[in-house]
């Protein structure tokens, strides 16, 4: 290719980033600023300039997910197939199976998941809050950084971490992990950093070998390097003197959000002071968002102490940013499924629009939600609800297919419940955490898993005696997401996390809710302020519109929660009122100062209403008499049918009937919680009981 034609549409900096001779480059911008594109362009300019061979390039990031849209970029300059892309694990477990093969080794084999190994050298103690999962992550947590199980404790200590188990039992537990891992002859992920670093190291022909091979190093999203890549990196460096590999890395210290797993952004911060002559580039355009976008982005990222400003945007002006909240989270659901489908439309693909979550377990609704709707789906991350393990093998755990699939939900939906402390008998009026008690990868696992249980109680409500064949079949039909295949054109599900990188002419930012985001066990200050930098990554990967939701009520497993706004949710009012507000702030300080005053203008309003529509509760006058009553029928009902009492209604829909009091069928459906096909099933005894029940003497004996 034409080595100008490579500076194409690319700004003076840009340009400067891409032909710099210099060497470290490091690029530090901000979200959209063009750092892939500038990567993947020197990358290309190298190879067509000749100062690169493309046979001794190696290109770095961090997922697979990374790894395939830089390979994509690549491809679309023309050499994909010449140099070697992908992710540190994969590039290190390829040149340790060249180590192991030249030095005859018998090569170990993969442990892909601790979990299990934990799990059986726990065997349970700890009791039932310790998950496997938690001690995997923590693990993991001391192997990204380099410390033994020897140093673990102290480690944990200086880092304020929280283990799953007391700091001496984890030492102890990773200790006798790491013999069994030995002893059976078996590496995992971590090690085959590690073991590379130490090959490298130990073995001076093999590193220069590879130091031969791999002369440039280019690494996108460096905020996120933990400090066993960096050492890799320096590995692969070789030490100065003797270094003549080149490295360039790009990054966006806003964009570090993987520091609970080990990552080191200092790593990027401190860059150009730990490397001589060092070259660094600053991009301060953004090419991706709308202005309005930006301002939004600007205001999450910014409310903290010492944050970026705004950054210049390049693309025209776009609409306001959407913001909704939603009875509960399946009305957002719904909601969301509706909007996409009046935005598909000759010049928006379905791949054009995104819904991003900050959990997997959020984006079940949405699979399902789409489905319903008829729209193409592709999940990203933790992959499609019914690919991920933890739900196959509950799936297996429900028993044959002939077998009913009442009883085997029943037994999860009680085993999900064990770990978390609960009231006997929840009501809905109690302020009910949000969140489960467990933490980390497990309390996602477990509310996956209720998820499953949420839907296997939607599909009893259809087929009361359904066997497990015929979930799994409509589980299959209703959840209906594409097969990742990088071509079809499907509506993108995915994680705030695995969505970094990427980007969508209209995205939806869904279950803005505290306790989600940020997340519950985010407690101190650090974890807060990375999961602020997560909400800045999500509203950035939007280019025209942005959508942001969140529900007042949501159903954890059995239970039905009330919900409050992220307290992130008023930035962003505030910055849509001084948006709506029309002239544009001439600079960051106006823009703050008039931010502060919306602020301030949402609070008083909210203030003066004492109770504001987010605060107020279905069935909050619920009759106590007619609760009684519907709770009784509830009981008999659940008792004849075989299944859980919240199988037949959730306590928030008898209060709303028990508030509302229907007397028709057409009255009945509309009671929130309550669709045709329960009308249709349990109507007539509905009708029954309401207008068997006597109410109380005197309205005033309503909670209120
Ligand atoms: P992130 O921080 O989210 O990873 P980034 O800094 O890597 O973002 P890119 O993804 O490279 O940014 O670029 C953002 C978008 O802007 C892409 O669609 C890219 O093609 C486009 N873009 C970048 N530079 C220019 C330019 N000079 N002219 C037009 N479009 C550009
Ligand atoms: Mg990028």
């Amino acid at each position: 290719m034409d080595p100008s034609a490579l500076l194409d549409g690319l700004t003076e900096r840009q340009a400067e980033a891409v032909t710099t001779p210099g060497a470290p480059v490091c690029i530090l911008a901000g979200a959209g600023s063009g750092k892939t594109r500038v990567l993947t362009r020197r990358i290309a300019y190298r190879v067509a300039t000749g100062s690169a061979d493309p046979r001794h390039v190696l290109a770095l990031t961090f997922t697979r997910k990374a790894a395939m849209e830089l390979g994509r970029r690549l491809e679309v300059l023309g050499v994909r197939d010449r140099v070697v892309a992908g992710t540190f694990h994969a590039l290190a477990y390829a040149q340790l199976r060249q180590w192991w093969a030249d030095n005859d080794r018998r090569p170990p084999t993969l442990l892909e998941r601790k979990a299990g190994m934990l799990a059986r050298l726990t065997g349970g103690a700890g009791g039932p809050r310790v998950q496997p999962a938690d001690l995997a992550g923590e693990i993991e947590w001391a192997k990204a950084r380099m410390v033994e199980p020897e140093g673990y404790e102290a480690a944990a200590a200086a880092a304020g971490r929280q283990p799953p188990l007391p700091a001496p039992a984890m030492a102890s537990l990773y200790q006798r992990y790491e013999d069994e891992k030995r002893r059976r002859g078996q590496v995992d992920f971590d090690d085959l950093l590690l073991d590379l670093v130490a090959a490298l190291s130990s073995d001076h022909a093999f590193a220069t070998a590879q130091r031969w091979r791999y002369r440039h190093l280019f690494v996108d999203e460096f905020q996120d390097v933990n400090p066993v890549q960096a050492r890799l990196l320096a590995c692969w460096r070789g030490a100065p003197p003797d270094t003549s590999t080149d490295l360039c890395v790009v990054g966006d210290p806003n964009q570090a959000i993987y520091s609970w797993n080990g990552a080191d952004p200092t790593q990027l911060q401190h860059f150009a002071r730990r490397e001589a002559g060092a070259t660094v580039v600053v991009l301060d355009d953004n090419f991706r968002s709308s202005p309005q976008i930006l301002a939004v982005a600007a205001t999450v990222i910014s409310t903290g102490p010492g944050r970026g400003g705004l950054l210049r945007a390049r693309r025209p002006d776009g609409p306001l940013p959407w913001l909704r909240s939603f009875d509960t989270e399946v009305d957002e659901a719904r909601g969301v499924a509706r909007a996409i489908r009046d935005r598909h439309r000759p010049g928006t693909a379905w791949s054009d629009l995104a819904v991003l979550t900050r959990t997997n377990a959020q984006l079940v609704a949405f699979e399902r939600a789409l489905g319903e709707a008829g729209v193409p789906v592709r999940v990203r991350g933790g992959g499609a609800f019914l690919q991920r393990p933890e739900v196959k093998s509950a799936l297996r755990e429900l028993g044959p297919s002939s077998a009913r699939v009442d009883a085997g939900l029943a037994d999860m939906a009680i085993a999900l419940r064990r770990p978390v402390a609960e009231p006997a008998e929840p009501s809905l009026l109690d302020d009910i955490p949000p969140v489960p008690a467990a933490e980390g990868p497990a309390a996602e696992r477990l509310a996956v898993l209720e998820e499953l249980v949420r839907l296997g109680h939607d599909y009893l409500a259809l087929e009361a005696d359904g066997t497990v064949a015929g979930f799994v079949a409509w589980l299959g039909a209703t959840l209906r997401s594409e097969p990742p295949r990088a071509s079809a054109d499907a509506v993108e599900l995915a994680t705030f996390h695995a969505a970094k990188g990427l980007e969508w002419p209209v995205v939806f930012l869904a279950g803005l809710e505290r306790g989600l985001v940020p997340i519950s066990f985010a407690r101190t200050d650090d974890a807060r302020d990375e999961e602020r930098r997560l909400l800045y990554v999500a509203v950035t990967r939007a280019e025209r519109e942005l959508h942001c939701s969140w529900a007042r009520e949501r159903t954890v497993g059995a239970r039905t929660v009330r919900r409050q706004p992220s307290p992130w949710w008023e930035e962003i009012q505030a910055a849509r009122a001084v948006l709506a507000a029309g002239s544009a702030p001439s600079g960051p300080g106006e823009w703050r100062n008039r931010l502060a005053a919306e602020r301030s203008r949402l609070r008083g309003a909210r203030g003066g209403a004492s109770k504001g529509r987010d605060q107020v509760e279905v069935g909050r006058h619920a009759d106590p008499e007619v609760l009684a009553a519907l709770k009784a029928w509830r009981t008999a009902a659940a008792r004849a049918g075989g299944v859980p009492a919240f199988v037949v209604f959730h306590d928030t829909t008898l209060a709303a009937l028990a508030e509302a009091r229907p007397s028709t069928r057409d009255a009945l459906l509309a009671v929130p919680g309550l669709g045709p096909v329960k009308a249709e099933r349990y109507g007539d005894d509905l009708l029954a009981v309401l207008a068997g029940a006597r109410p109380a003497a005197t309205p005033s004996r309503a909670r209120g």
